[in-house]
């Protein structure tokens, strides 16, 4: 499963929420490229010079760590990414990539939310966290880039026939009840809790 949505469209909240009702795990290409920027790895002086602007990451760099990431074990019973695709150069990647494995989408999770809502949103998670690209320049130029090159990723999917479409604004409560509602039905194996008294 994916999910995408603007930046503070809350994607990474309901990505850990839906990842525990479903049983798989959840990657976020943003939070691998933080993890790495803190650890100072070669990877995250790479990624650091791009994310400090709100600029994407380039293709060729965060392919190629998705690539490995799908490599690991804990991948093999489904996961849900949260975060990549961004570019439709990203998406023929990863079609590549499950193709490989012979793997495939089962459900593609759009959070939608209005453009000054989430500008709202971000300056306060800003005074929160301090994330360094929640100042109010760079956060409308990642949404700037949300529309111009992940709006067609969205469209990819859609004419695809996988793609469910969630209203993000609400109680964080609210939404992922939003979103498990519209996703059951669509994933392969939804984890069911064991049946009591037996
Ligand atoms: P996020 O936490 O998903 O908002 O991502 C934070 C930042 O990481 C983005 O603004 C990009 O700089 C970078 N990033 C995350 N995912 C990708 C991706 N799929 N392609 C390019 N850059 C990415």
């Amino acid at each position: 499963m994916l999910i995408i949505g603007p930046p503070g469209s809350g994607k990474g909240t309901q990505a850990e929420r839906i990842s525990e009702r479903l049983g798989v795990v959840a990657i976020s290409t943003g939070d691998i490229f933080r993890a790495n920027v803190r650890g100072g790895t070669p990877l995250g002086i790479e990624a650091g010079k791009y994310m400090d602007n709100g600029d994407f990451v380039p293709d060729s760099v965060t392919n190629e760590m998705v690539r490995n990431r799908l490599c690991q074990d804990d991948v093999d019973c489904g996961f849900l990414l949260d975060g990549y695709p961004r570019t439709t150069a990203q998406v023929d990647y990863l079609d590549a990539i499950l193709a490989k494995g012979e793997q495939k989408l089962d459900v593609v999770l759009q959070l939608t939310a209005d453009d000054e809502e989430l500008v709202t949103r971000l300056l306060g998670r800003a005074k929160e966290t301090g994330r360094s690209d929640d100042t109010e320049a760079v956060i409308r130029h990642r949404l700037d880039l949300y529309h111009e090159q992940t709006e067609a990723v969205v469209a990819k999917y859609s004419g695809r026939g996988i793609l469910t479409r969630v209203d993000g604004i609400g109680g964080i409560d609210d939404v992922t009840n939003r979103v498990m509602g519209s996703v059951a039905g669509a994933v392969a194996h939804p984890q069911v809790p064991a049946a009591s008294g037996r």
